[in-house]
Parts: C-alpha cells; structure tokens; sequence
C-alpha cells in the first residue's frame, strides 16, 4: 500500500456499509468500489478504502494498521475492553460521532420469564456477542451471571435451551418479538463514530483529514 494515501477501513457489506459509502461519496470521494475487494482505491484523492468485517476495524485503527475507521460505538467499546484487559495497545480519537448505525445493546428475556431487574439473572447463563459490555454492566449491577459467547443467532438462545436471558444489539424490537423475547435493560446506547489512529500522520495525510472532516460536518447539518 502507497504510504502517502490515508487509509480507512469501513464495513464490506452490513448495516454501516452504505451509509458510510454515502458519507464518502459526499464529501466528494470518488470510488470505483469492485465486489469481493479488499481495497478500493479513490480516484480523484490519495485515499485508500479497505473493505472489511466491522469487527476487525476498531484493532486495525489501535493497530496503526489504517489511518481511520468507521464503526459502531458498540463495538469500538467491546473491542477497546477486551484489547486494554489484555494489554494490548488501545489508543484512539473519536473524530466524529455520526447520524447513523444508531441501536441499543439490550438485556432480554423470554415472555414467560418472571423477570425483577438484573438480579433476577444472577447465577443465569446469558447469550451475548458483547461479553465485555455485558459484564460491565452486571459488574455495576452486583450481579453475578455466565456468559454464553455467541457471534450470530443470539435470539434463538432462549427458545434453544442455550441460554436463560440475551444481550444482544436492537433497533426496532421485531427481532426480538418474533422469538418470544421482551427487552428488559438497556445497557449501551450506539451510533457509528469516525476514529482516527493515535500515531502521528505525516502532513499530506492530515491535510486530506482537515479536507474531509467539514464537509461530513456540512453533511450532517444538511441531515439535521
Ligand atoms: P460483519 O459481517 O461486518 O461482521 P455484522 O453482522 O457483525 O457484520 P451488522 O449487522 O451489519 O454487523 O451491524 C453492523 C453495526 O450496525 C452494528 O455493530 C451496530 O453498530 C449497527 N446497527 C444498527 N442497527 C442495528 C441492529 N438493529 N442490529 C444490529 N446492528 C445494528
Ligand atoms: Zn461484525
């Protein structure tokens, strides 16, 4: 990769994709975006995309592995928890927090649960992608609980016999109320936030962030 282009890494396909895409495009941002690339390169501005899982874009920004990043608060703040208790390097600036990708990180049950609060859960196994948020909050909450690691399908859990409760990302609540679950605690609120890599940039690379950064600004305002 050319050193001198600034690189960000944004989602390859899922709910951030096309907004961020969108955002790039009005700021002015040529893409010629091919499929199954891992890279796509701007054409009218030293700007190199790379096209990844969203999981992965929190590391490569504390890496230094690309310049920027777009991803969700949620798992910006999984991953820095995970990184920082295993004392892996975890520095990075929020350059923007932006009008899209916004969801909840929330603690349910099933309908028939009889459920009190959080200490209902205690001793509970419960179903999560987020171990880390979910046990800060349990940790706050004096409640002790067994996290059952899950990436995909945490709504089934209940219904499955896998898990008692779930900690899992929520907008509208259909998912959750197709499987028999009622949301109980809200324990992170999120949107997607543009992060930069805490190592310094070399000029050219800084002029292009100065270039980009008003016109998201203007971007958003025109949103509001
Ligand atoms: P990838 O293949 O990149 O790992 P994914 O399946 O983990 O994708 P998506 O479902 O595309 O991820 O969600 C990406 C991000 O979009 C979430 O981490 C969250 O910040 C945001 N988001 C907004 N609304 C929702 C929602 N209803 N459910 C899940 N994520 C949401
Ligand atoms: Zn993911």
């Amino acid at each position: 990769m050319d050193q001198n282009r600034l690189r960000i890494a944004i989602q390859k396909s899922g709910r951030l994709s096309t907004e961020c895409q969108k955002l790039l495009k009005g700021c002015g941002v040529k893409l010629n975006l091919r499929e199954q690339r891992l890279i796509a390169h701007a054409e009218n501005m030293p700007i190199d995309l790379l096209l990844v899982r969203d999981d992965d874009i929190p590391g490569l920004v504390m890496d230094g592995v690309v310049d920027l990043g777009v991803v969700g608060e949620n798992v910006l703040e999984e991953t820095l928890m995970e990184r920082q208790a295993q004392g892996q390097s975890a520095d990075y600036s929020v350059l923007k927090r932006l009008d899209f990708g916004g969801c909840r990180l929330s603690l349910a049950v099933a309908q028939e649960f009889d459920y009190q609060g959080p200490e209902s859960l205690e001793g509970k196994r419960i179903a999560t992608s987020y171990p880390w948020l979910l046990k800060r909050y349990m940790d706050r909450q004096g409640v002790t609980f067994k996290s059952v690691m899950l990436n995909g399908s945490v709504e089934v859990a209940p219904r499955a016999g896998v898990a008692d409760a779930i900690c899992d990302l929520v907008s509208t609540g259909a998912t959750l109320e197709a499987n028999g679950l009622v949301e109980t605690d809200v324990i992170f609120r999120s949107k997607a936030v543009l992060i930069q890599s805490a190592s310094t940039l070399p000029t050219a690379k800084q002029q292009v962030i100065d270039r980009l950064l008003p016109r998201i600004q203007g971007l958003q305002q025109a949103r509001e």
